[in-house]
């Protein structure tokens, strides 16, 4: 074996070994790479359940937001309602200012405006909840 041929020898091995530990930095790389990939997975994963979620509390905001604007509006539309009528201290009933016609304290105490009927000689009977006022 030559000079020549020994260099020779020592190039391939050399190259080899070399192509060997690309190889295997090129497979570490790839396994980073996979890692990554993964890990940007469970990331994509938890934000996308962190959107839904907070979604669902969006939601659920908003219905309970209409609740309470409901509430609201019924509240004022009762404090409306309430304004056409006085209470008599001395019979226990509603009057209506505009008709001064009676009405049931318990049925009104209910947000409920019903008329009561006056029967002679017994007083005033409320049709809902069937109570006599005199
Ligand atoms: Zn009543």
């Amino acid at each position: 074996m030559n000079f020549s041929n020994i260099i020779k020898l020592l190039q391939t091995a050399l190259n080899q070994t070399q192509a060997l530990e690309v190889q295997a930095f090129i497979l570490e790389l790839q396994r980073q790479l996979q890692e990554l990939k993964e890990s940007n997975l469970d990331i994509k994963s938890a934000s996308h359940e962190r959107t839904i979620h907070l979604q669902s509390q969006i939601l659920k905001l908003q219905i309970e937001n209409q609740d309470l604007k409901k509430q609201l509006d019924n509240y004022l539309d009762w404090e409306h309602i309430k304004l056409s009528y006085t209470f008599s201290e001395d019979s226990g009933i509603y009057h209506n200012k505009d008709t001064d016609l009676s009405y049931c304290p318990v049925c009104f105490a209910k947000k409920i405006v019903n008329p009561l009927k006056y029967r002679m000689g017994a007083g005033y009977l409320c049709s809902t909840c069937s109570k006599w006022f005199s």
